[in-house]
This record gives structure tokens, sequence and C-alpha cells, in this order.
């Protein structure tokens, strides 16, 4: 039986290891597709076109917003970023579980159009060691850094408003944990709807000619 797949925003403070932890997800699982993102930001060294981002002027991100392409979009530390819409649809007809790694103001955006998307924020162990990594990841200036912070204490007033949190502690064991809680969600009586239908049609009609 092959149902829709479930529409899955991850969301957590910049340098918590959403990357490494989706990186293990996807090397070890099967199922899942990842929505490549447009930014209007620069690429940092070694990201590249079309697998990080779609790397696009701030013209053709507001043609796209005009165009209705973007499942959602939001402005993050001076910058924009979207979810194209048609991959996103493609993928989860074709049953992949698609995620989307995503900030707070586009994950409630998301969740409004699609209320039945499953919201996961990824948290660290503490917030000494979230400006650890951050620091440790030499691709920004101190300036950058502190904005990121800035952001992060921020963003923490809003992850109640979630579904889920995750700890990354581990990003393999953390994948684990991710990947058991997307597949619990297609468990769920309201995703398996047609097959429920059939069972109690078929259970109807077998009543019958036992009669
Ligand atoms: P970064 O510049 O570090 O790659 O990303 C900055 C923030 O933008 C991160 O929190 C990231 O999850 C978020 N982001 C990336 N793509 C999108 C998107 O398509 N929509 C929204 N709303 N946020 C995004």
């Amino acid at each position: 039986m092959k149902t829709r797949g479930s529409l899955i925003v991850l969301s957590g403070f910049a340098g918590v290891g959403k990357g490494t932890v989706l990186k293990s997800l996807f090397e070890t699982h099967e199922g899942y597709a990842y929505s490549v993102s447009a930014t209007t930001r620069e690429p940092r060294p070694g990201e590249v076109d079309g697998v990080h981002y779609f790397f696009i002027s701030k013209e053709r991100f507001e043609q796209m917003i005009a165009g209705d392409e973007l499942l959602e979009h939001a402005c993050y530390v001076g910058n924009y970023y979207g979810t194209p819409k048609a991959y996103v649809d493609r993928k989860l007809e074709e049953g992949f579980d698609v995620i989307l790694e995503i900030e707070i103001q586009g994950a409630l955006n998301i969740k409004k159009k699609v209320p039945e998307a499953i919201l996961i924020y990824m948290l660290p162990p503490s917030a000494k060691t979230l400006k650890e990594r951050l620091t440790g990841r030499g691709t920004e200036t101190e300036e950058v850094i502190l904005k990121r912070m800035k952001r992060a204490a921020e963003e923490a007033a809003g992850v109640e408003q979630y579904d889920y949190i995750i700890v990354n502690e581990d990003a393999d064991e953390c994948a684990q944990e991710l990947n058991c809680l997307i597949r619990a969600q297609r468990l769920r009586a309201s995703s398996n709807m047609s097959f429920i239908r059939k069972i109690q049609r078929d259970l109807k009609e077998l009543t019958k000619e036992g009669d």
C-alpha cells in the first residue's frame, strides 16, 4: 500500500548540526527527499548551486513570489529564503517523506497552509555548545556569529509551537531518532484513510456473505 509521504519541517538554531544529522539520515535510510531552497544569500565556501541551495538574485526571487512558485518564504538575517513548491508536491505524491530545513517563520506558515505537516525543532544540548559549534565552523565573521546567536535567542521563544523537539548530542543517534519519529507518522490513522476505508468496506462485504 503506497501512501502519500509526510511533509516534515525541521528547524534549529544555526550551528546546531541539522546538516550533519540529515546527511547521516539520508545515508542510512531510504524514502526521503530533501527540498532544496532558493536563497538570495551568497554561497559559503564548498556550497554547490542546486545541491545546498538554488542561489538566485533578489529579482528572480521576487518573480518566484509573484508567480506563486514558492510554498513559503521568509527573510532571515537580511536575505530571502524560500521553498520551491513543484518539487515538494511531486515527491509527496510519489510517497517520499519530504524534509524542509527552514526557519521558524516559514515553519509556522507551512503549518497554516498544510496542517498535517510535522514540525520538529532540533536543539543543542546547551546554549554554550551552540556558541562553540558556531565559532568552530570558522566560516563566518564574529559579527555574523553574534547576529546568529541573537537570532537563536529570539527563535528560542517559538520552540513550543513545534510538534516535537530532538536534542543533537550525537549526530548519528539523532538521525536514528529522527527516522523513528518520521516513520511513526506513517502509522497515523489520518495518514491511512484509504486503507482504513477499504478494510471497513471489505469487512461489511464479508459479513454480508456470511449472513
Ligand atoms: P543558512 O544561511 O545558515 O544556510 O540558513 C539560515 C536559515 O534559513 C536556517 O535557519 C535555514 O533553516 C533557513 N532556511 C533555509 N532554507 C529556507 C527556506 O526555504 N525557507 C525558510 N523559511 N527558511 C529557510
